[in-house]
């Protein structure tokens, strides 16, 4: 349990404005469940934010309130395309100008969402893009060309004393993303701006294949769900994993296998079996819900708390709690319930992530 949480975070703020606390790894739920869910990755010099499913001014709100700025972010990675996970990714990603990082087919997910009535096809989105940037290539091209000249001749007043500055390549340490468009700010930015699928910059991934953002590798993995190409991840940062798994219908082998080591968990604890069979939905959105692609229930969890879990973390933070068909305290009972009865887990401190405020940020 976290002890007052508005004073600690306080606390946190003042040290740090102070210079006396320098915060090395955070892990920030900034919401979690059916209406929205974020959280941001600190690592190094490197921050994420994981999913954008609350507006842009609210998670701007919230990321203040948790002691963190979103100025500086360096990038948006999303899980998977329904709207409770990417509601404020385009303006968030424009307002920042930082790339979105996807699997292609979330993004193909994603724009057709964004666009149902577009009549473009992917491919040919895909070469707009292409052609777009080209055209901006051109334009930084004959940008260069006359800087060289600029430089030529200051070269023949080495009194000036100033040396070329090295080129800039943000991406040279990432393995296993290929960049998609990069249309920063430019000339045609206000056009692009009035297309509701343009961000500045995408980053495509591939589930299974390890990669970077910075000073934090990043491993995607595939969860049972009922998306275009969903994910979870593993965030490994200076010897610190934590890892996200909500949104899954049940825990597959490999799913088990990437939650192992990790010092943080943030598990989907989404429904009471009892209250969803009773509850106000109808029997399809039930059957979607339970579903081997749908949302994993406090039992489930629990199940695998109890046999499967390596009991590693620090931390296991339960996430995406329905609100319609689950209540806090269940969620917590049935997790303590299986932790409790494995002696080695009492060190384990469980947390419950929730959708109306952020959780306190856990430094490692
Ligand atoms: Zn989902
Ligand atoms: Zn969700």
């Amino acid at each position: 349990m976290v002890v007052n949480p508005v004073g600690r975070l306080r606390r946190i703020r003042r040290a740090v404005a102070r210079g006396i606390l320098v915060l090395m790894v955070r892990f920030t739920v900034l919401a979690s469940g059916s209406r929205g869910n974020s959280a941001v990755v600190c690592g190094g010099q490197t921050r994420i934010l994981v999913d954008a499913g609350l507006s842009c001014r609210e998670l701007f709100r919230r990321m203040r309130l948790a002691g963190e700025e979103p100025e500086k972010l360096d990038a948006i990675l999303v899980t998977h395309e329904h709207q409770d996970h990417i509601n404020g990714l385009a303006v968030t990603a424009r307002k920042l100008g930082i790339p979105v990082y996807f699997t292609e087919a979330t993004h193909r997910a994603w724009m057709r969402w964004l666009s149902p009535r577009r009549r473009m096809t992917y491919a040919q989105w895909l070469e707009q893009c292409r052609q777009q940037n080209a055209a901006r290539c051109a334009e930084l091209q004959t940008a260069l060309d006359e800087q060289e000249t600029e430089d030529e001749n200051l070269a023949a007043h080495p009194e000036d004393g100033s040396r070329p500055r090295e080129a800039d390549s943000p991406g040279a340490e990432l393995q296993a993303v290929e960049s998609v468009t990069s249309l920063g700010a430019g000339a045609g930015q206000a056009a692009n701006e009035k297309d509701p699928t343009w961000l500045p910059s995408v980053e495509y991934f591939h589930s299974g294949q390890l990669f970077a953002i910075g000073d934090i590798s990043v491993s995607p993995f595939t969860i049972s769900h009922d998306a275009a190409d969903p994910v979870g991840f593993v965030f490994a940062v200076e010897g610190v994993r934590m890892a996200i798994a909500t949104d899954l219908g049940y825990i597959s082998p490999n799913v088990k296998a990437q939650l192992k080591r990790a010092d943080l968990l943030l598990l989907e604890s989404n429904h009471d079996l009892d209250m969803l069979r009773d509850g106000p939905y109808p029997w399809a959105v039930k059957q979607r819900v339970l579903s081997r692609v749908g949302h994993l229930s406090n039992e489930a969890a629990a199940e695998f708390l109890e046999n499967a879990y390596d009991g590693n973390a620090t931390y296991i933070v339960l996430g995406h709690l329905s609100e319609n068909n689950n209540l806090p305290e269940l969620a917590r009972i049935s997790a303590e319930r299986a932790l409790s009865g494995r002696a080695s887990l009492l060190a384990n401190r469980l947390l419950l992530a929730m959708q109306h405020e952020p959780l306190a940020s856990i430094q490692f």
